[in-house]
């Protein structure tokens, strides 16, 4: 689940890496992943790439005047090898093949095809959907008080931090460790924060996304592996004792996503009603 952390060093070892580099040819084997018919992706045919970027988590593959926006959604990764993917690697969405022999390339593990690619005129970036509806970005945080205004909103934490809308990066792998940071219950309204709250939640902001990154300046070589190793301490580790007071992480399952915390520090020695537990225990 590529978050804000995982998507900059993606950006970072990607334009290192192509940087300079010759456009030979682009294409799209994942029919549905290419979002956008003008200008065609060949257009980058011929051109040189001037880097990568993160803009919340979209990587912005930039070519002069034109720029592909890559979003991973949940399984997609963009990687670049030495050498062209075989046609029969059922994993590639889009191909951007350099005149060195090496391939920038877009893959998705799964069957489900929702990773995408735009290829837009630079100077429209900023006003795609993708882009426009975007909050600022969690890292580095906004001030405190631009922070409190934004999320001054009655509802949940859990799904407010992860509301690219609200504030941009946050997933649901970083909103856990965010929240057992900052000691704030998932539950808590935005609207219901006090001044010591926002100040934990804009430390947190900064030391977690922060660490993460240096984390993985340390870590991650040139090559961006298919599994980025996330240094997480609550997130996916129900059942586990918290790294800080030794109380059992406790989980809650929704349909498609887990989320964690720390009883004892986060919901005032409560364990909340995990949903799926009560659904089979009826
Ligand atoms: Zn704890």
């Amino acid at each position: 689940m590529p978050e804000l952390p995982e998507v900059e060093i993606t950006a970072r070892r990607l334009s290192a890496g192509v940087a300079g580099a010759r456009v030979e040819s682009a294409l799209a084997p994942g029919l549905v992943a290419l979002k956008t018919f003008d200008p065609p992706l060949d257009a980058l045919a011929g051109r040189e790439l001037d880097g990568v970027r993160r803009i919340g988590k979209v990587l912005a593959v930039e070519a002069g005047d034109l720029t592909l926006l890559v979003h991973l959604m949940s399984a997609g990764r963009l990687q670049l090898f030495d050498e062209r993917a075989s046609l029969r690697d059922r994993a590639s969405r889009v191909l951007v093949r350099l005149e060195d022999g090496r391939e920038l390339r877009l893959r998705e593990f799964g069957t489900q095809q929702r990773a995408w690619a735009k290829l837009l005129q630079a100077d429209a970036v900023a006003g795609d959907d993708a882009v426009a509806t975007l909050g600022p970005d969690a890292y580095p945080p906004p001030a405190a008080d631009e922070l409190a205004k934004l999320l001054d909103q009655p509802r949940h934490l859990h799904p407010l931090l992860r509301d690219q809308r609200t504030i941009a990066g946050i997933g649901r792998s970083w909103v856990d460790e965010l929240l057992w940071t900052a000691r704030l219950s998932p539950f808590q309204k935005g609207s219901e924060l006090d001044d010591d709250e926002i100040e934990a939640l804009h430390t947190a902001m900064d030391e977690v996304l922060g660490g993460a990154i240096a984390h993985y300046e340390g870590v991650v070589g040139a090559t961006i592996p298919d599994k980025m190793p996330m240094p997480l301490k609550v997130h996916r580790r129900a059942g586990e004792d918290c790294p800080r007071c030794g109380a059992r992480i406790e989980a809650i399952h929704f349909k498609d996503y887990v989320m964690c915390y720390c009883p004892e520090e986060q919901t005032g020695g409560r364990v909340l009603k995990d949903r799926r537990l009560s659904r089979l225990l009826k």
